[in-house]
Order: C-alpha cells, then structure tokens, then sequence
C-alpha cells in the first residue's frame, strides 16, 4: 500500500511518524523545505513572529514519548519548531520537500498526485496542508483603506511598528495576544470586541493552565463554580471593559492580556460595524481614526488542490469525507487546547484505516456545528468510542464493508 502524506506542519509530522511504524509505503510531500509548518519562520504557511508565545504546556504539546523532556512548561516557538524539525528523522520515506502540491486526481485504485515537479500515483492520500490557510478578513471599501489592514496571519509584517494608533479586531487567541504584543511595544491600542471570552492566566497555583486529557482546568473554568474561583483568584473582567464570557466559549490563555488591560494600556471598543476609507465604524455609531487595523478574524479551511466537492462537513471519524475513497484529511476540526492531542489521535488511526482494520461506515458523520465547535483530545476519544461501541468489532456503524479499500476514489455527486 503506497500512502502520500501532504503538509509537514504537525499532523503531518504524526502521520508520517505513525505510517513508518506500521511499516507503510510513504511518500513525503510538502511545500516547506523542512518539517515543522506554520511554527518555522521560513515556512510558507508561517504565522510566527518575534513575540508569539505558545497557549499550551510542553507536556500536551510535544509526541507522548517526549513528554518529560522538557519538563512542563511553555516552549518558545522557535523551540517548538526546532523540536517538530527533529521529530521525525528521516527512517525510509521517500521526501518531495519543496514542492507545491497543486492537484490530486482521482485514478483506478488510487490518486494521482501533481506537484511542483513531480507526479506520482499512490493507493492513499493522507492530506495534512493545515487549516489555518485563508484569512477571514473584514471586508473593506473598493478603493481600499487610508490606513494599513492586515489579517493576523501577516503580522509579523509589523511585528517593528512602534507610537502607531492600532485597532485589533476581536479577541480570540490571536486577537489577545496580538493587542498585548502592540501595546508594551509602545503602541496605542484599541481592541473590538464582539462576544466575550474567558481570559485565563498560564499558571493557577502554580500549575500550567491546560486543556484536559481526562477533565482539567481549561474545560473546567468554563463550570460556574470554577469561573467564581477564576474571580477569586484574577478579577471579574468585566470590570476592565470586557463582556462577560459567552456560555461555552473556549478560554483564551494569555497573562500579558490581563496585564496591559489592567495597566490601561489597552482600550475596549465595541464590535466592528464596517472599515471604511478614513475611518472605523463601529456597532454602537461611533468611529475612530486608526493608523493600523489588525483584523484577527480567523481562518477558513480550503483545499484548493483536492477535487471540488470536498470539505470538512460531515467527516465520518472526523477525518474522512463521506463519498470519497482513499482519502483521510487530517485537523479536519478545530482542536481545543493543544492540537498535538487530535494529531496522535488522528496518526494512531492511520494506517488502521489504510490497512482496512478500521472500515469507515457512512453514519455518524460529524456534523458542521460539532466540527465548528471543536473537540480537545479527551472529547474526541468520547467521540470516536461512542462510534466504535455503537459499532460491530473494528468496523464503524454503517459500513458497508471494505468499500473504501477496493474501489478507487468517488466523489459525492
Ligand atoms: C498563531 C498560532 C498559534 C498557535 N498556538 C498553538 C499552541 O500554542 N498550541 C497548540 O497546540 N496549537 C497551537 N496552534 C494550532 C496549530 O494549528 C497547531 O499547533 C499545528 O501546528 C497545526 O499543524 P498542521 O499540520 O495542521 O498545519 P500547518 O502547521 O499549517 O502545516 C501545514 C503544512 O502543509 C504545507 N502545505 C500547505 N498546502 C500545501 C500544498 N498544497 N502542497 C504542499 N504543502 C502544502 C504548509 O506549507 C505546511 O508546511 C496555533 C496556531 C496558530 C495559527
């Protein structure tokens, strides 16, 4: 059985990693001229800049076996990348680095997949490419804007920019730690807030603040009772400006947030009506002048080089989309917490499914909403167990037999 894996961001590195043990045919493709993915700064799909902090603690965030390597506390990014660099010697797999993938055909039995010179045809597509890779940026006026617009995936672009008027737009993980990085560089900051989120420091007690494997603090912050000790402990935040907390909202982890919040060196804006030429409007009428807008928006997932018509809705086991054979896509579904959890997970089930010891039925797909949701580790192995015991043996509720193995690719009509 011959398997391409795309991307050598993390899933891919696990992917690969897990494919080799099982003793898999592999080919290597990616874009990048090493592993690592949007940790390296020479990567193509790099959101690193100089002050980017990792939200999760090296021992969730590293391959299980290097759990106490680093004992547990919050890597640098640049670690993070030397150590995903390392994470997979070089053990036997054909590796296509430097080259984009741009499009994969299905064949009999298999894909045909093209790539910046090369072509090769594969029983198995493992596509890894990432899902952070089109910005979901605020619309702006045909002529353009007066002042600079920038998604957060090009901010390393201002990551020098210093006494400027900036406006960050939202406060997800990025948006936090974007204003937060703005704001001790000297900056005037101004954050737009739509709905609230639960600001966490990374430390309670003394302890890194993580999702959990099996129930933890990240998830139970999110319990009334846990928020009141989250009070207790950090501050109502209502009280520097920020909404309360929309219900299930994952936490956003971030110490230099509360600190320049605190400090005054932040200010709190309502949500973004619309950029306009000069200016900013915002949802209550009011409008503000701004030197920078920093839209940190978010991503959309998109696939441009797989066939039309595949798309991360309704993704049987979370990885493989319904109609199409050979093909498992990988952080299909925003990972809670560290993704590294999701990555395993997803790797260990690999070559399971190429080898045909896991046969993907049709029910049970996972719905957009719960995809758009999320799952940390410990939810998907909920996920997946309910699958597995509702089902017969290895086989997924709905199988219609090994299909997926024999046939070659089909896409939904
Ligand atoms: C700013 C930021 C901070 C984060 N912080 C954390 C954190 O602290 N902890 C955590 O657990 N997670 C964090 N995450 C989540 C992060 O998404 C995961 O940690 C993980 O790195 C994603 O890995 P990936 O393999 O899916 O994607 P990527 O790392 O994006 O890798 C995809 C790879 O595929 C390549 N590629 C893409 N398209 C093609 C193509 N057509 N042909 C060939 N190659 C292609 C890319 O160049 C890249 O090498 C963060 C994400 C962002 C954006």
């Amino acid at each position: 059985m011959s398997v391409a894996v795309l991307g050598s961001g993390l899933f891919g590195i696990a992917a690969v990693r897990s494919l080799r043990r099982s003793g898999l045919d592999v080919t290597w493709l990616s874009e990048d001229q090493a592993p690592g993915g949007l940790w390296r700064a020479d990567s193509l799909a790099s959101k690193v800049y100089p002050s980017l902090l990792m939200i999760t603690p090296s021992g969730d965030s590293v391959f299980r076996d290097d759990r106490s390597r680093f004992g547990d506390r919050f890597l640098r990014w640049s670690e993070y990348a030397e150590y995903l660099s390392q994470a997979m010697p070089q053990d036997g797999e054909v590796r296509v680095f430097g080259a984009r993938v741009r499009e994969c055909v299905p064949v009999e039995d298999g894909w045909e997949v093209r790539a910046d010179s090369f072509t090769g045809k594969f029983d198995w597509i493992v596509n890894a490419t990432g899902r952070n890779n089109r910005p979901r940026a605020l619309a702006v006026p045909p002529g353009g804007t007066a002042y600079r617009h920038v998604h957060a995936s090009e901010y390393r672009t201002l990551s020098s920019i210093e006494g400027a008027r900036c406006l960050v737009v939202g406060t997800g993980q990025s948006g936090v730690d974007i204003a937060s990085d703005l704001a001790l560089r000297g900056n005037e900051v101004d954050v737009s807030v739509r709905s609230g989120s639960l600001i966490v420091p990374k430390y309670i007690l003394g302890k890194p603040v993580r999702a959990p494997r099996s129930g933890g603090l990240a998830r139970r912050v999110t319990s009334p009772v846990k928020r009141r000790l989250l009070r207790l402990l950090v501050g109502r935040q209502e009280e520097w400006g920020l909404p309360e907390p929309a219900g299930e909202s994952m936490p956003v982890v971030s110490d230099l947030f509360l600190h320049v919040l605190r400090h005054g060196l932040v200010t709190v804006r309502p949500a973004v009506g619309s950029l306009r030429e000069n200016d900013v409007l915002f949802a209550d009428g009011s409008t503000e002048r701004y030197d920078v807008v920093v839209s940190a928006t978010g991503y959309e997932w998109t696939l441009p080089h797989l066939p039309a018509g595949v798309q991360d809705s309704g993704l049987l086991l979370g990885m493989l989309p319904p109609g199409v054979d050979r093909l498992i896509l990988l952080n299909g579904f925003r990972c809670k917490g560290a993704a590294m959890a999701c990555a395993e997970i997803q790797a260990d089930l690999v070559p399971r499914i190429v080898l045909g010891e896991i046969v993907p039925g049709t029910g049970a797909p996972l719905s957009p909403e719960r995809a758009r949701v999320g799952f940390t580790g410990a939810d998907y192995r909920v996920y997946l167990a309910g699958l597995t015991s509702r089902g017969r043996g290895r086989t997924f509720p709905g199988s219609p037999g090994s299909r997926a193995r024999r046939s070659s690719p089909s896409l939904p009509s």
